[in-house]
């Protein structure tokens, strides 16, 4: 992963390699400005070259991916950094749920009758749920910081699944549609928000889905998207040539798997075949929080590229790239080659900067026990970075991550390994003060899905 590197008067230069970095750190040009993520910063220059960068953003309910590129030719993009900004939408959403039914306790426990009141309040345009909210203001926060370490030049974002103008009128228009096309996957994508992410005819949903003409093409069905759907493998070629109505009719196989996933035939066949009539309506292939972030990134000034969930996949199957939050946001836009792509990936993880509440609840809403009144302990703060070395004792050794405070001085410390628990103040150093994230360095690639790939 690249470092970032600032001159004398911290103004973003170009990033270096960690190699140059660790040079530049032992002949003394440079001190550590901020540790996550690493920034220098130079002592005796001011201003230097600086080649056009763009960040990558592909926004997620519950993971942002963000990747800082730099970009030759136009065509070529490489990567410098990979970042995975973790939301905490859940925990948000569940806070202010908790404290409505607080309150609604505490006013109705002593009233026997209230008069209804409702319709009283009015939201402004645009607004958005807290939770939902939280997602915006985290990405705009990152992308003001990283604007701060290095001079980005541009920014691009996956807006939307699925490109409706590419498609041109999806559903009247003929298409030749062709696995692998840009185009292909844009359709794919289409079916796959239009038909719910699940087989048609029997609603599997933990298999791969093909896509299926609904009038077979040997009974003049056309290629167009309006006849096309999505089906497992089985009643693909179950279906085969027969007609939508025969095919529920005849298929046994297709009874058994419908019983298994809980449905009626009449019922599905019914749904299947009012789908069919209906287009998809534009603004179920978009959400309003990626609307609300376009719109505040192109309040930064700087020029924001939109591109669709359909060319991102496109993308990185083109070029055999994995899935992953942060790969992604490199995938998003128009380009020919990505390059350096083998690189860890820094998880940002939204931790909230504690509670202003000070009294801890039971599940009823009775204080179970109060917080300090200050959060801070000998100096330390809940969320600090901190390094202890511990001389001597069962815990011996260095421990670096974030520290959890105690009144008592005794610290917890969350580390790349696991929690560390009971180190005394003592041994701790401030490394970076607390700024409302966790950090944590995956050397590993985590694809969606679970599984884990090493880094080359
Ligand atoms: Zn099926």
């Amino acid at each position: 992963m690249a470092v970032f590197v600032l001159d004398k008067q911290k103004q973003p230069l170009m990033p270096c390699s960690e190699k140059r970095a660790r040079l530049l750190l032992q002949r003394g040009h440079a001190v550590v400005h901020k540790r996550y993520p690493l920034t220098l910063r130079l002592k005796d220059r001011i201003g230097g070259d600086t080649q056009p960068l763009r960040l990558g953003i592909d926004p997620g309910s519950k993971v942002t991916g963000l990747a800082l590129m730099r970009e030759s030719d136009g065509e070529q993009r490489h990567v410098l950094c990979l970042f995975e900004l973790a939301h905490r939408g859940f925990q948000i959403r569940k806070a202010l749920q908790q404290r409505a039914a607080f309150r609604r306790r505490r006013r109705s426990a002593n009233l026997r009758y209230r008069a209804p009141r409702f319709n009283n309040r009015t939201k402004p345009k645009g607004w958005l749920a807290p939770s939902l909210q939280h997602r915006v203001d985290t990405v705009m926060a990152w992308v003001v910081r990283l604007r701060k370490l290095a001079p980005i030049t541009a920014l691009d974002q996956e807006l939307v699944r699925f490109d409706t103008q590419k498609l041109e009128n999806p559903e009247i228009s003929g298409i030749e549609y062709q696995q692998g096309t840009l185009l292909g996957y844009e359709v794919r994508e289409y079916l796959l928000e239009k038909w719910g992410r699940e087989c048609a005819y029997c609603g599997d949903t933990e298999t791969p889905l093909e896509i299926e003409h609904v009038v077979p093409r040997s009974r003049g069905g056309s290629n167009r998207v309006s006849n096309l759907t999505l089906s497992c493998h089985d009643c693909n070629t179950e279906k085969n040539r027969q007609s939508l109505a025969d095919f529920f009719a005849a298929s046994t196989g297709l009874r058994r798997r419908l019983k298994a996933n809980g449905h009626t035939a009449d019922a599905r066949l019914d749904r299947v075949q009012r789908q069919l009539k209906q287009p998809l309506r534009d603004a179920s292939a978009v959400n309003a929080t990626r609307w609300a972030l376009f719109n505040v990134l192109k309040a930064t000034g700087l020029p924001v590229t939109v591109a669709s969930g359909g060319r991102t996949k496109y993308n990185r199957q083109r070029l055999g790239i994995p899935k992953t939050h942060a790969l992604d946001a490199a995938c998003v836009g128009a380009f020919d080659t990505l390059n350096d792509w083998q690189v860890p990936t820094l998880t940002i993880k939204a931790m909230g900067r504690g509670s202003y509440q000070r009294t801890r609840l039971s599940k009823f809403g009775f204080p179970r026990g109060y917080l300090m009144r200050q959060k801070q302990v000998k100096g330390f703060q809940t969320g600090d970075m901190v390094k202890a070395i511990v001389p001597t004792g069962k815990k011996a050794g260095t421990h670096t991550g974030r520290v959890a405070v105690r009144k008592t001085g005794s610290f917890n410390i969350q580390t790349e390994q696991g929690a560390v628990q009971g180190i005394s103040y003592k041994y701790c150093t401030v490394i970076q003060r607390g700024d409302g994230y966790g950090y944590h360095l995956t050397p590993t690639i985590h694809l969606i899905g679970g599984a884990e790939q090493a880094v080359a």
